[in-house]
């Protein structure tokens, strides 16, 4: 549809003047890098269409690498979730999944023909001296007193540091660039940090390591990437990325370039901040369905293909800003509208008896899966004597403007009759709605000869008798804010949370074919929005929907 154009993408614009010029030998390779410390997030969906979605359109490569240089923070529970995450967006990276860490002896290597050099010296300043000797956007920075060392006593303390001589901090191996650069990030860089801490992969076998702007260009360049892409924070270190591959000479010449990362309205989008709202039991986990994770968004029964769609709508820029959550909603929409069977489910069910219809009897009425699409046929819905309506589609005393039902009114019961509304029944202690007493007018059944005769309003329903319960779970944004860091003095980002953002309804009544659903699969509940049967607590809770989208699309075109 039009009602969102594609962006433009000047990356792809400069893959193809690259080609164009025969660059890299005509080839186009570049790569996915998580660090596996955290679960991947939409705003990771972005780079991953981005960099896989290159390699698809020119006839490229894209490597999955785990950014794996910092062992602290860092976990095999986050590494297979990454993965089943970009093979649920639908990307296959074959044979070429690789991890910083399989290169750290290559890197060592690197690093000590950077000391033989002179490139490289290893420095005894603590990280606080390091910080203040940097100096200032306005003032230049000192050198470090160990800054002169020899080759031959930078090269004995770097294998002593290796060899897990010293402990964490004591020493660091820094890059020999300039102090004085208007560049900090060219201000002798660390590149090599002692850490005697346990690699979910390499275990003890290392006590230092590599620093991501180290890594990051050599890993780029052992791999082949040409176009090494990331988000604008790393524009100003371009020139160490740069510097690296020039002082190393690895053989390849990737090239880094940097476009805006995404930020969604009403949440956040850093694995820091998502891991305190799941840590402090703000949400159920990474992947409860309000969390814009891609295991939340799953949950919740956003699709890939929506996600993949967005992420080309909303285009590649170098200016940040801030993308409205209604249009990643108006995506799910439109990909779910052409997909999605339309059921009946009663939220908040009502009791309504029909006086003139036979009590035994059961018929069995045809009902269409998708105006939107005739191949994926019809189904028969039963209809009896008791049936329930959803509580807010009667008032007793409704406005001039509502065409539900309310006494002595008609409304049509979607794919079966017209109904009258003759007699409210109320819970005397209360005054609350218990039950309605109606009539059908046995000529107007949907589809066949007398159905023609027209009533304002329209009602799905489901039988007392036939329908089965469920749980239903309603979403509403994670944070009141458009933009939930916008505090007060003092204040962070979680005192924004909507404290309404899950509504539970525990007594709904559903379609019987509901039953048979397959965890996972999607649904438009007729007049309420798209559902999606929750993947982990149905079964033992029965059965569990998930909204996905309302109905109405609030997205301003
Ligand atoms: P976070 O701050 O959420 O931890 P990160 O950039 O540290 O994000 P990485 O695991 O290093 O997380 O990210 C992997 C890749 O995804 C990087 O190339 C990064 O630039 C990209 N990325 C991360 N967040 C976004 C975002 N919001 N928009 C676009 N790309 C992103
Ligand atoms: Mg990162
Ligand atoms: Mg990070």
């Amino acid at each position: 549809s039009g009602a969102v154009p594609d962006a433009a993408n000047f990356i792809e614009d400069r893959v193809r003047e690259d080609l164009t010029l025969g660059k890299n030998g005509g080839k186009v390779h570049t790569r996915f890098p998580p660090e596996p410390n955290g679960y991947l997030h939409i705003g990771h969906a972005k780079s991953i269409c981005l960099n896989f979605g290159l390699a698809e359109k020119f006839q490229g490569l894209c490597n999955l690498r785990f950014d794996d240089t910092n062992p602290t923070k860092e976990d095999v529970e986050y590494v297979d979730s990454i993965q089943d995450d970009v093979h649920w967006l639908g990307f296959d990276w074959q044979k070429r999944k690789f991890y910083a860490s399989d290169y750290f002896t290559r890197l060592y290597e690197f690093a000590e023909q950077l000391i033989r050099d002179g490139k490289a010296y290893v420095c005894d300043l603590s990280a606080q001296e390091i910080k203040t000797h940097r100096g200032t956007l306005t003032e230049p920075g000192t050198e470090s007193p160990y800054r002169g060392r020899a080759p031959e006593e930078n090269l004995e303390l770097f294998r002593r540091m290796r060899a897990g001589e010293f402990p964490d901090g004591s020493r660091v191996l820094r890059a020999k660039i300039d102090m004085a650069s208007p560049n900090l990030n060219l201000r002798d860089p660390v590149l090599y940090r002692i850490s005697h801490a346990e690699h979910h992969r390499t275990g003890k076998s290392w006590c230092i390591y590599p620093m991501y702007d180290y890594a990051h260009p050599l890993c780029d360049a052992l791999e082949g990437i040409t176009h090494s892409i990331c988000t604008m924070e790393f524009e100003d270190h371009r020139p160490l990325y740069d510097w690296i591959i020039e002082a190393v000479k690895p053989g390849a010449r990737p090239e880094q370039i940097e476009f805006a990362r995404l930020n969604l309205s009403h949440t956040v989008m850093s694995k820091r901040k998502l891991r305190q709202l799941v840590e402090e039991g703000y949400v159920e986990g990474w992947d409860d369905p309000r969390m814009p994770t891609l295991s939340g968004l799953r949950r919740r029964g956003c699709t890939p293909e929506a996600i993949r769609d967005f992420s080309e709508r909303i285009g590649v820029a170098k200016s940040n800003s801030m993308v409205d959550i209604a249009m990643l909603e108006h995506c799910i929409r439109e990909d779910l509208n052409a997909r999605a069977p339309r059921v009946m489910a009663v939220l908040k069910p009502l009791k309504v008896v029909l006086d003139n219809y036979p009590e035994d009897k059961v018929e069995w009425l045809e009902a269409e899966n998708n105006p939107e699409n005739p191949d994926m046929g019809s189904r028969q819905l039963p209809f009896s004597r008791v049936l329930y309506i959803e509580q807010d589609d009667f008032l007793e005393n409704p406005p001039k403007k509502f065409f539900r039902l309310s006494p002595g009114r008609e409304v049509r019961l979607k794919h079966a009759y017209i109904i009258r509304c003759l007699d409210v029944i109320k819970d005397e202690a209360t005054g609350e709605v218990k039950e309605l007493h109606c009539t059908y007018d046995p000529e107007t059944k949907s589809g066949a000869a007398g159905s023609g005769r027209k009533v304002k309003g329209t009602l799905h329903w489901v039988s007392a008798g036939h329908a089965v319960p469920a749980e239903v779970r309603l979403y509403d944004h994670l944070f009141l804010k458009e933009n939930p860091d916008d505090t007060g003095e003092g204040e962070d980002f979680k005192t924004n949370l909507n404290p309404n953002s899950l509504e539970r309804l525990s007594s709904c009544r559903v379609e019987p074919g509901l039953a048979q659903a397959r965890p996972g699969s999607h649904f438009q509940f007729l007049r309420q929005g798209y559902f999606c049967l929750d993947a982990k607590d149905t079964g033992s809770r029965g059965l569990v929907f998930n909204r996905t989208v309302p109905l109405r699309d609030t997205w301003a075109k």
